[in-house]
């Protein structure tokens, strides 16, 4: 009685119980070590309440997944029933987010202009873009070339060397596809401040070459997860059945929705309700469409796996010129392993992970025409998607050795 009275009183005024954001949410990883189990794992993957951070890949892999309160009780059962190995590696995941967030409100308010020991928000990276565009006007150029879909300004910044030259050739670089991927955008920007604020040491790469730079593909996303909900992947726009939001890398437009992407809106990997449905697919569309012919490096940077990918992802089938795919990725992979020791896996999306078509490297390969097309899944951080502020310096300046050393092979190469 006392109970339907509070929960009436809640009703009737307007107060909602409300939850810190993922309290009670747990991760695990799970290990399949038979094709049975590996079954049963596949299928649970299928599940929209259960968040797979990555789809289960191979035996004796573990896959990480993230389930609500609500649904471990059922989701735990099922493992025993099936005997599925698997470990608790956070109990509450609320925890680390709030502090994660109190440090990165810390570390903001104590630097000034761009900085890698927090993560930035939005307008901070646009902020830094105009900054530099100000300040080396020789050699910068900032171009606002699309809206996202609740209206951020999407940029690009375009590095030159300063002489003038129309027409060379372009290494493309983005990042923060996937909203929940911070370390993403934090890697863009790193190219870009190596490239601009010390281009002494690194003008050899743009003496053939210009780079353009799109730090944040879907700002909605990356935004809401800094406000609302740290786990969101998909983009912010609303589609016309019930959720919100569309993965951008199912979206694109070759062999869309052909494997590997779901036609459930509710999906972490819905791919929209055609190809390229989303405004922020349609400007890295339109602007590697521009630079058909002169690029010729395509980087999309993500995270977390340790993985130098290349297509196909739609097909386990190799593209004629998977030589040089791989000869490029192997550079990348190389040094960072000889610099720091880290390990990269390097091969073909479908073979090494799983096929997923509508993927952008996919398409910038298959139909912008750029010869080398690789996406780069950077190390796990924290457990996995929120590596702490003290790691993202680590990160990105190992992150930036690798790229440097596949656009010196395309440079040497294109
Ligand atoms: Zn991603």
């Amino acid at each position: 009685m006392e109970v339907k009275i509070l929960l009436g009183l809640l009703a009737c005024c307007g107060f909602a119980l409300v939850r810190a954001e993922l309290e009670g949410y747990k991760i695990y990883d799970v290990t399949p070590t038979n094709t049975f189990e590996q079954q049963i794992l596949e299928h649970l993957s299928k599940f929209e309440d259960y968040d797979f951070f990555h789809r289960p890949r191979a035996l004796n892999v573990s896959s990480r997944v993230m389930i609500s309160p609500e649904d471990q009780d059922d989701f735990e059962n099922t493992l025993n029933k099936f005997s599925l190995g698997f470990e608790v590696i956070n109990e509450d995941v609320s925890k680390a987010i709030h502090l994660e967030r109190s440090q990165n409100t810390l570390f903001r308010s104590m630097s000034r202009g761009v900085s890698f020991s927090s993560f930035q928000r939005f307008n901070q990276i646009n902020a830094y873009l105009d900054e530099l565009a100000a300040k080396y006007p020789n050699r910068v150029t900032v171009n606002n070339v699309g809206k996202s879909y609740e209206g951020r300004q999407i940029k690009t910044i375009t590095i030159t060397n300063g002489d003038k030259k129309a027409n060379k050739n372009v290494i493309w670089v983005d990042g923060g596809i996937h909203a929940r991927e911070w370390i993403a955008p934090a890697a863009a920007l790193y190219v870009i401040n190596q490239l601009v604020e010390n281009f002494s040491a690194n003008k050899d790469l743009l003496t053939k070459y210009d780079w353009v730079v799109m730090p944040v593909v879907n700002p909605d996303g990356y935004e809401y997860t800094h406000t609302k909900s740290r786990m969101w992947r998909k983009t912010r726009k609303p589609s016309s059945s019930s959720c919100t939001g569309t993965d951008a890398n199912r979206n694109f437009g070759f062999h869309w929705g052909e494997v590997g992407a779901s036609s459930s809106s509710c999906s972490d990997t819905f791919r929209g309700e055609k190809a390229f449905s989303e405004p922020e697919t349609q400007v890295v569309r339109d602007q590697l469409l521009k630079l058909k012919g002169r690029a010729k490096f395509y980087l999309t940077i993500h995270s977390y796996g340790n993985y130098l990918l290349y297509p196909w992802g739609w097909t386990s089938q190799l593209p004629s010129t998977v030589s040089n795919l791989d000869e490029v990725a192997k550079a990348g992979a190389n040094a960072i392993r000889s610099a720091t020791g880290t390990k990269y896996t390097v091969g073909s999306s479908t073979n090494v992970l799983y096929a997923a078509a509508g993927g952008s490297d996919d398409w910038a390969f298959g139909v912008a025409g750029i010869p080398i097309s690789i996406t780069m899944e950077l190390p796990a951080g924290g457990s996995g998607f929120d590596p702490s502020p003290s790691q993202i310096k680590p990160f990105v300046s190992e992150t930036w050795i690798g790229i440097k050393a596949m656009a010196q092979k395309v440079i040497s190469k294109y």
